[in-house]
């Protein structure tokens, strides 16, 4: 997740729009909606998979698509208006958004913001289980020690 962080800041996803400066038989059109060219602000906020999986989300709108100036800029931002909970969802929610587009783009599959949305909070309870768990049974060591 750091390093899909870290190329979406640095503005290296490889997205269609940036796979066809290099090569122009590729189809830079967005696979998610079919209209628009397929850069990392679309795919992230602009497409409407994105829309309706932020909105899923109940995180404030306004501030996700924020977007003033670079993907950096745009990831910055927000990181400093949400709270720690929310932060881990926008985090793990450009990470679930990019690897839905990529199993759409490289393996043809699709699925619905619902679907994806569902898949990163069974992720993130997950993961807030495992950490209140490790930190139960500190808890219960401690004190039967
Ligand atoms: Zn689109």
């Amino acid at each position: 997740m750091r390093v899909l962080l870290w190329k979406v800041c640095s503005e290296a996803l490889p997205t269609l729009a940036s796979l066809r400066r290099r090569r122009s038989d590729i189809d830079s059109e967005c696979t998610g909606c079919g209209v628009e060219t397929e850069t990392i602000r679309h795919v992230l906020i602009e497409c409407h998979f994105a829309r309706q999986f932020w909105a899923l989300s109940q995180m404030p709108w306004q501030c996700l698509s924020d977007w003033q100036s670079s993907a950096a800029d745009w990831v910055f931002q927000v990181l400093q208006r949400l709270d720690g909970t929310d932060a881990v969802c926008f985090c793990g929610g450009i990470w679930k958004i990019w690897q839905d587009r990529c199993c759409r783009v490289m393996e043809g599959k699709t699925q619905s913001p619902a679907a994806a949305w569902h898949e990163l909070t069974a992720i993130l309870d997950g993961y807030q289980a495992a950490r209140r768990s490790t930190r139960f049974r500190h808890t219960v060591g401690s004190t039967a020690g």
